[in-house]
């Protein structure tokens, strides 16, 4: 039987549940535990599929083709799992699914309530996890704040479970500001107590809060919260702001949180060794040497909308001691007018995934300069697709050639919608999760991978018009990775750039801290050699 920790957040959003919680995972993973974590988030679309990525941020693609919350990108890269579909539930989810089931019939004729009915599917799905596996424990966190109207069914749900499974079996974190007023030089536990409060009058005693802070605080506001809010003094964490997310773990681990977690949950552990994850800060904290990459993007103005890019950037950095600095790029503005200065003295060229027409001409001018000028290129999904209408105008002399995703009536349509999809449904059509690519020998990205074959991540619609192969391997375009099976186009590139590379499918969703994606490692890499 597995045990629950759940978290939940208090006072304000933002203030890193998903890192907390996966910080958790990492103490209880290296201390002998098999860890799960999951996410559920009160708003009402199915998923964040059809979100916008300047509102919700980057969608996380989990190896089963789930399009989940970006905080799963942290779960996965802490505790290193493939985590799966069912490690992400948005209330639309929930709902969709009773309104599914009454529907059919399925309650036969009774009123359907939040609750019991819809209390009950969000318990099934944390259930569910537990049936089907052997994780010691599931970590599930609930998005939003304690308060929010929409977030009360699940806490309603996790009150109910404790309730069912006992208080050795579930364990309660609440993640809380605790706010510094400058003005009057002290910090305040007042709206940690609210919170509390607030949880309280919805049946819920918190085991462990974890109090947010700017900076360290004195051990006497631990008692103040302890004695306001219930909880012995060892179980108030202190959390304060962190140079770099991948240092939590270790702040966390100061205060044995993971010890006490497992006191409650009379779980036994081994002594904790988290070598490797010391190793890996040790890394940042001496990659000092900056490192230029420019990425050129649609949604700039938010950097979440590329968090797993950054940080498999980050974390390729850090392997090779340089410390990222990024050059946001909006494509929507890019043109030749001002391509000169935008891209002056760049080192290294990103072209992301994304979606429609917006800022694709902007990325097309990017990928041309990078090719003519032979600077560093990776192109991620829409990057490789972009890549390949560049080549085709400019090297090909195919003028019109496009993407139909951008002019459904060009006559050479290097990129083209995949057959037999449903264009109309925008939800749940795309190329989704996992697929295996073989890897051309004596290429760049075979000696990267240093493999034949590679499993990785896939979201999108269209792909490579495979009548075009000939004329552009003829031109010097090599197409270094396949999807065997369908004959599918996942990698480019051109030899006779220093790297010029790009792939149809998502590497940012593989990189680990101390394991780089490998075309995030050789992007870099190449970066570096031509820079000495
Ligand atoms: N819009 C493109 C497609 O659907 C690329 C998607 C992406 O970059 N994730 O194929």
């Amino acid at each position: 039987m597995s045990k629950h920790i759940f978290i939940t957040g208090g006072v304000v959003s933002g203030l890193g549940k998903g890192i907390t919680g996966s910080s958790l995972g990492v103490l209880l993973k290296n201390s002998g535990l098999k860890v799960f974590m999951q996410k559920f988030d009160p708003y009402l679309n199915i998923d964040p599929g059809t979100m916008n990525p300047i509102e919700h941020g980057e969608v996380f693609v989990t190896f089963d083709g789930g399009e989940t919350d970006l905080d799963l990108g942290h779960y996965e890269r802490f505790i290193d799992v493939n985590l799966t579909k069912g490690s992400s539930y948005s209330a639309g989810r929930i709902y969709a699914d009773a309104l599914e089931i009454e529907r059919q019939g399925g309650y036969k004729g009774k009123t359907v309530q939040v609750i019991p009915h819809i209390t009950n599917l969000i318990k099934s799905k944390i259930y569910e996890i537990e049936k089907n596996n052997d994780y010691d424990v599931i970590i599930s966190e609930i998005g939003g704040t304690v308060g929010d109207i929409e977030s009360q069914p699940f806490l309603e749900a996790i009150r109910q479970i404790r309730m069912e499974k006992s208080k050795e079996n579930v364990l309660f974190i609440h993640i809380a500001l605790l706010p510094y007023l400058k003005i009057s030089g002290e910090f305040k536990t007042k709206p940690i107590q609210h919170s509390v409060k607030e949880m309280l009058s919805l049946g819920l005693q918190p085991d462990i809060i974890v109090a947010r802070s700017e900076f360290s605080f004195e051990d006497r506001l631990r008692d103040k919260i302890s004695s306001f809010c219930n909880v012995p003094k060892e179980n108030v964490i202190e959390c304060s702001d962190s140079d770099s997310i991948y240092k939590v773990p270790l702040t966390i681990m100061k205060s044995n949180m993971h010890k006490i977690v497992a006191k409650q949950l009379n779980l036994k552990i081994n002594k904790t060794d988290i070598t490797e994850w010391e190793n890996f800060v040790k890394n940042i904290d001496s990659s000092t040497e900056e490192l230029e990459v420019c990425i050129v993007g649609k949604y700039v103005e938010l950097s979440d909308a590329y968090l797993s890019v950054i940080e498999s950037l980050k974390i390729a950095g850090y392997d090779l001691k340089h410390k990222i600095k990024i050059r946001w790029i909006n494509a929507r503005k890019l043109s030749n007018l001002n391509i000169e200065e935008q891209l002056v003295n760049a080192k290294g060229i990103l072209v992301p995934g994304g979606f429609g027409e917006e800022g694709i001409e902007g990325k097309i001018l990017a990928a041309k300069y990078a090719r003519e000028k032979d600077i560093p290129f990776l192109g991620i999904c829409l990057g490789m697709q972009i890549a390949c209408v560049e080549f085709a105008r400019n090297v090909l002399n195919l003028k019109d050639a496009s993407s139909t995703e951008i002019n459904p009536n060009t006559r050479n349509p290097i990129i083209d919608i995949l057959e037999g999809k449903n264009t109309k449904k925008i939800g749940g059509t795309l190329r989704l999760g996992a697929y295996k690519t073989k890897l051309l020998k004596n290429t760049k990205v075979f000696k990267l991978y240093g493999e034949d074959y590679v499993i990785e991540r896939h979201r999108h619609r269209y792909e490579f018009n495979n009548n075009y192969k000939k004329m552009f391997e003829e031109a010097g375009m090599v197409f270094s990775g396949i999807y065997e099976e369908k004959d599918l186009v996942e990698i480019i590139e051109i030899p006779n750039n220093k790297y010029f590379v790009a792939c149809q499918y998502h590497p940012e969703f593989t990189s680990r801290p101390n394991k780089p994606n490998p075309l995030f490692k050789g992007f870099l890499s190449s970066i570096i050699e031509n820079k000495q």
